[in-house]
């Protein structure tokens, strides 16, 4: 049995979390994780607790999946580790780069390996500024990102991010510029929301225009933001944002880390969103998050001239294809396609989360509900009829969360956002039983909004 006292003190003492303001965190003491199944956690007390984020929106086969920890312990006893630096390479790692190269399609030739979000994202920046320097264009160097946009932790993936807070904290690489994010709910409500997606993706055009085309290497975004609050573009965004990059001849990265794998439907975000991204960042559902692994899959504009012009390509992890971590998402891209887990988002799960969302929307704190595949998120309204937000110091998402926490439920708040990412392996029974708990914490939420003489 854990001590959980003993482990808070322990955790608080030595243990330093991440995006964690730790003064707080030691007040209150952290919750203990033990264990989990399926769309279940469970912490030190013996809560049972519905994990509507998949841990870190990465979850996708859900937890206790035997076949990932043999597929891992067979290949740790065979060839645990070893590098593809010197003229060498594993069989996993191949099968792997083979098998999502399936996955992405006819313009998609390589896969380069990281172990998470972030270094692929700075595998991403190198790329693209290699290609167009082995291009005899150095001078295209600017990559274009969005505010609000989530690409990772390390220096590279925070100074692409359009996080505020995060650039302040370390400053920013040179040569990245941001635009407005297509958030349509939070910034044109009152527009027709087509119109607004066209009008989203051309702030890119005008970027291109006032930084030089000739200066412009690349444009990353994420299909549907998911750090940022689960913001889902308009049908007409990236459509357009794809005819811009390609009328100035720009590299176009989707940042995949989240959609990926199954998120939305498809096994990449941009193949249902009408774009086709020259480089694609993964991360987090690759593996079902069991073990560390990332990567970017390359397209062949990018591939080729690289591989027939480029040289050496002076970058690499200690663990690019990791042999067990690669063999890890091999067994679990093959549970998902055995289970059919990216059909059944895209026809029934993702549908029918769809259908309960549009009933929560009658909430009186719901604005702006919006699903996609089984991603989803809603802004907790003051006057919702008349678009009325909380004020900032209220802290209505944390006071939601509160709720979430007390009664067995992960949903993560992002100000006055609120979102859910489950597993992908999530029931309608199972969906049923999640939109319950949702309305019964914004029941309480609405009752201490209400008791504090907020609303
Ligand atoms: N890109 C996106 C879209 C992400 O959501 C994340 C992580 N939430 C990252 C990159 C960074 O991934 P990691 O934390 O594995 O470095």
């Amino acid at each position: 049995m854990i001590n959980t006292k003993e482990i808070q003190a322990i955790d608080s003492a030595h243990y330093m979390h991440p995006f964690t303001d730790h003064k707080s965190l030691s007040d209150k003491g952290s919750r203990i994780i033990t264990k989990a199944d399926g769309i279940y956690i469970w912490d030190s007390t013996g809560e049972k607790i519905l994990d509507a984020m998949s841990g870190l929106w990465c979850v996708n086969v859900g937890y206790g999946r035997k076949e990932l920890v043999d597929a891992a312990a067979k290949q740790m006893l065979e060839l645990p580790y070893y590098n593809s630096f010197f003229q060498t390479t594993n069989v996993p790692a191949v099968k792997l780069a083979e098998k999502i190269i399936k996955l992405a399609g006819d313009d998609y030739s390589h896969v380069f390996f990281s172990s998470s979000g972030s270094e692929s994202n700075d595998t991403n920046v190198r790329m693209v500024r290699h290609y167009w320097a082995t291009l005899g264009q150095p001078e295209r160097t600017v990559i274009i990102s969005r505010n609000n946009a989530y690409h990772g932790s390390t220096l590279v993936g925070s100074s692409l991010g359009g996080m505020g807070g995060m650039h302040a904290q370390g400053g920013m690489i040179s040569g990245i510029e941001h635009i407005e994010q297509p958030y349509h709910y939070g910034m044109a409500p009152n527009q027709d929301r087509d119109a607004f997606g066209i009008e989203a993706a051309g702030w890119l055009e005008k970027k291109i225009l006032e930084v030089g085309a000739d200066k412009v290497a690349a444009f990353i975004g994420e299909p549907v933001q998911g750090a940022g609050g689960v913001i889902i573009p308009p049908k007409t965004y990236w459509p357009e944002i794809q005819r811009i990059c390609d009328k100035y001849g720009i590299l176009l990265i989707c940042d995949e880390v989240i959609c990926g794998f199954g998120r939305l439907g498809k096994w990449f975000g941009s193949q249902l969103l009408g774009c086709k991204p020259d480089l694609m960042t993964f991360a987090k559902g690759v593996t079902s998050g069991y073990i560390p692994l990332g990567g970017v899959v390359v397209g062949k504009r990018v591939a080729k001239v690289l591989i027939e012009q480029g040289g050496e390509f002076n970058h690499g992890y200690t663990y690019s294809g990791h042999p067990t971590a690669c063999a890890v998402a091999l067994a679990n891209i093959e549970i998902m396609e055995r289970e059919g887990l990216v059909d059944k988002v895209l026809n029934e799960t993702g549908p029918y989360l769809a259908q309960k969302y549009a009933e929560l929307a009658k909430h009186p704190l719901v604005g702006g509900a919006e699903t996609l595949g089984l991603v989803a998120g809603f802004v907790l309204m003051k006057d919702k009829s008349n678009h009325v937000h909380f004020d900032e110091e209220v802290g209505v998402g944390m006071i939601c969360r509160g709720h979430c926490f007390a009664n067995g439920l992960i949903m993560r708040a992002v100000g006055d956002r609120m979102i859910i990412a489950p597993p992908l392996v999530i029931t309608k029974v199972q969906i049923d039983e999640m939109v319950a708990l949702i309305q019964k914490c914004l029941d309480a939420t609405l009752a201490d909004l209400k008791k504090q003489g907020i609303m």
